[in-house]
């Protein structure tokens, strides 16, 4: 990928890279439009990063579609696409592991020990494979592109991190492959992190900002959902993502499937 890269770099084109795991859905697809309006040449990865999956998560059932992934990609006009092997990433002997402190120990970083280290190894090993100009990631995994932008300033990549906005279902449930796994009653009630979300955007709305009271409505709004079981939520700063902070940010069990979605209270919440 390399190669191609510096080719188009000599030939003058900008270059996008949207990192993804594949089971493209249209919060993917708002990434890679975006990609294609700022650059000339835009690289999408699919690769399901082994490295980031914990012990007993869902790595070995993780949706995929790579025929439907390349019809969807072709359609939207993008240069390349890069599906590097697990054996190709990680081939005998690896050991380096890119670690990213802060911001990247707390919330997710805490309830899932080893994935930011996970995702800041294959991000740095998917720059310099791709060598973009500029970066896309969802504002869906908030403290993902917290820690991605650490990275990309810390390592001196000179690559520009660009935040596109959550794409979400009609009743507000944001779009993830993972909504997948969700049986139909469980669809239903996932629109429970959403309509918390909404509620305290419309309490600071209102006035309201104390964080205690913040954080109890969205509480509320979970408890009254039998199906959900509520992993955490807080109110924390974007780029720390520790308190204080307007950006509200949960993780939530639907049944088997874990869940996160964030909203910033300053902002409407869309819809
Ligand atoms: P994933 O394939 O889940 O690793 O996601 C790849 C990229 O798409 C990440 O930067 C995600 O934040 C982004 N993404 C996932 N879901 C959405 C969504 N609903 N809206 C916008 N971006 C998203």
């Amino acid at each position: 990928m390399l190669e191609t890269s510096r080719r188009w770099r000599r030939e003058g084109h900008t270059i996008g890279l949207v990192p993804t795991m594949g089971a493209l859905h249209a919060g993917h697809m708002s990434l890679v439009k975006r990609a294609c309006e700022d650059n000339s040449k835009v690289v999408v990865s699919i690769f399901v990063n082994p490295i980031q999956f914990g012990p007993g998560e869902d790595l070995e059932r993780y949706p995929t579609s790579p025929e439907r992934d390349l019809e969807l990609l072709e359609q939207a006009g993008v240069s390349a696409v890069y599906r590097p092997a697990a054996a190709v990433m990680y081939p005998p002997g690896e050991a380096t592991r890119v670690s990213v402190g802060g911001v990247a120990n707390v919330l997710e970083g805490a309830a899932r020990p080893g994935h930011f280290e996970g995702v800041a190894t294959v991000v740095a090993k998917l720059f310099s494979a791709t060598a973009p100009d500029r970066a896309y990631f969802g504002q869906k995994d908030a403290q993902q592109v917290a820690v991605v932008k650490r990275l990309a300033a810390d390592l001196d990549t000179g690559i520009e991190v660009c935040v596109c906005p959550t794409v979400r279902e009609a009743d507000g449930l944001a779009l993830s492959s993972r909504n997948a796994y969700l049986g139909p009653e469980e669809r239903r009630a996932a629109a429970c992190l959403s309509a918390a979300l909404r509620r305290a955007a419309w309490a600071y709305s209102e006035g309201e900002r104390d964080p205690a009271s913040l954080k109890a409505g969205i509480v509320q709004t979970l408890a009254a959902e039998p199906l959900a079981r509520l992993d955490y939520a807080e109110l924390v700063d974007p780029q720390t993502f520790k308190p204080p902070g307007t950006v509200a940010v949960l993780a939530v069990r639907i049944g088997k499937t874990r869940l996160i979605d964030n909203h910033d209270l300053a902002h409407a919440f869309p819809g």
